[in-house]
Formats: structure tokens, C-alpha cells, sequence
């Protein structure tokens, strides 16, 4: 089925738009609470034709003025994803037009695209904004001592945009960033794991970072958690939680490892959730 290469919504005054960054591999057996042949069948059914794959999109906010960024993807770390810069210029919006980036953590599918090959901030001109918990969590060397090789890497990587951006740096304490985009706290991922809500008169989007990076088989089974959750505990009531507020509300979501047009409605299954792509 043939989609428009973006997606957008208008929210009141914001044109939220869908940029993909690419593919990531990954693998099946990462999840826990699910047998793989399980998840295999649900990816199938969804019709998944790689169903070890995982999407990586960022979001693009248009609007009183304003170009924000929510995540920017890979950078093309480790040859994966990388497109984001690329689509950017799709739709005519150069790095040094973004005012301000929103983070919804900092693992390297999100933050990767924050520096240039030569380390230097690739959205110069932007404020950086996290949670709190996020850059206490990325400082702790005891986490980091306890982390692999490759977790490793990940702090380092985290100190270093952080260092980048310290001029710019500005923590999300809990009220609204600007006209109408609120942060939602999502902790469980991360600590600081953060979504960001775009609410005007009965329409609201919420763009919820990694509530799920399988969105058919986690919707279907929120309590199916990943290997990159920090807190595989406090993920599970905080996609429970979500995802019923959601259904509450009548939120659009979007999500950066939803698939299709990077735009969802939640519905209520027979069990769990059903994850309805806004194309479908
Ligand atoms: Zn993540
Ligand atoms: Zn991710």
C-alpha cells in the first residue's frame, strides 16, 4: 500500500508531521512476557513482513512561529537510520531553523542526530530540553560502571551532547514548554523517559518516545517489556497507565517506533489494546 511520504496533523496552531529516520534491527527474543513464536505471530498477522524490525521517527512542530524538533533520530550511528536530516530538507526546514529540541530520553535511536561528524551541536541555533532524571541518570558513573560495553558508549555519548548543548540546556520541570505543548512524564524506559502533549480546545496528540517499540504486540500485551527498559516494572504500569488515558481521551498518539504513518488511534481489544494507524 502506497502512503504519502508525510504525514501530518494540524492541532490548533501546530502542523505536527511525521519524519522517518529509518530502519533499526532488532531482534524478538529482546522482549520478555512473550514467546517469540507469539510475537512472531502478531507481527505476521499486523502484516509485518520483517518482524524483527523496528521504525525510527521524529516529529516535526510547526507553528506560532516556532520549529521544534521531538528526538532526532540516529545520526547514523552504527549505519542505521541517519535519514532525518535529509527529510528535514523534504519539507524545506534547514538544521539552523530549529528552535528547539525536544528530548524524549537519551538512548542513541533519539539523541544520535544532536551532534555533526565533527561533534558540534547540529541544531545550533536550538534549545535542548530534557527531564531532569534523564541527566542525572546519563551522569551517575556508578550506573555507567555497571552498564556493558556498549552501554558504555551510551553515557559517553549522552555526556558529550549534553556538554555540546550546556549553553542551551534547559530542564522540563513539569509545566507547559510553550503555547499548549505539555511534557508528560513516562518514567520506567528511562527515568526521565518523557512524551509531550499537544492539546487545543477537544483535540490533543500525545507523542508518548518508547511506550512501545513493538506497537501490535506491546498494545495487544502492555505488560510485554523490552531489554532497553531501565525499570521493566514501572515501564509496564506506565504503558498501562498511558494507554488507557489515551483511549480515555481520544488521543491521537505518535510514537517514534510506531510504523506506518507514524500516527495512531488506540482502541480497546478483547484483551489489551489495538494499535489503529491514522492511514488505515
Ligand atoms: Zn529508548
Ligand atoms: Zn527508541
Amino acid at each position: 500500500m502506497n502512503y504519502p511520504p508525510f504525514t501530518s496533523y494540524q492541532i490548533g496552531d501546530y502542523l505536527i508531521t511525521a519524519l522517518s529516520d529509518g530502519n533499526m534491527p532488532a531482534r524478538l527474543d529482546l522482549l520478555s512476557g512473550i514467546g517469540t513464536v507469539d510475537a512472531e505471530l502478531i507481527q505476521h498477522s499486523a502484516g509485518i513482513v520483517e518482524p524483527g524490525n523496528i521504525h525510527i521517527y521524529c516529529y516535526l512542530i510547526r507553528g506560532r512561529g516556532r520549529t521544534i524538533l521531538v528526538d532526532t533520530g540516529t545520526g547514523g550511528l552504527n549505519n542505521v537510520g541517519g535519514q532525518l536530516e535529509n527529510k528535514l530538507s523534504e519539507v524545506g526546514v534547514s538544521p539552523d531553523d530549529v528552535d528547539t529540541v525536544l528530548l524524549t530520553h537519551g538512548h542513541p535511536d533519539h539523541i544520535g542526530g544532536l551532534l555533526d561528524a565533527e561533534g558540534r551541536p547540529a541544531y545550533k541555533h536550538a534549545e535542548l530540553h530534557l527531564h531532569p532524571l534523564e541527566a542525572e541518570y546519563w551522569h551517575d558513573d556508578e550506573k555507567m560502571k555497571m552498564a556493558s560495553e556498549r552501554g558504555q558508549r551510551n553515557f559517553m555519548m549522552v555526556r558529550r551532547i549534553l556538554e555540546g548543548y550546556a549553553a542551551k540546556l534547559k530542564f522540563i520541570n513539569g509545566s507547559e514548554i510553550t503555547k499548549n505543548i505539555f511534557p508528560v512524564w513516562l518514567p520506567g524506559h528511562t527515568p526521565g523517559h518523557t512524551g509531550f502533549c499537544i492539546r487545543t480546545g477537544d483535540k490533543g496528540l500525545l507523542i508518548w518516545g518508547d511506550i512501545v517499540h513493538f506497537p501490535h504486540i506491546q498494545s495487544a500485551h502492555p505488560n510485554v517489556s523490552i531489554e532497553f527498559d531501565c525499570n521493566p516494572t514501572q515501564a509496564k504500569e506506565t504503558r498501562k497507565k498511558i494507554l488507557e488515558q489515551v483511549v480515555r481521551e481520544k488521543l491521537l498518539v505518535a510514537g517514534m517506533h510506531l510504523g506506518r504513518s507514524g500516527f495512531a488511534n488506540v482502541l480497546m481489544a478483547d484483551s489489551g489494546y489495538h494499535i489503529c494507524y491514522s492511514q488505515e
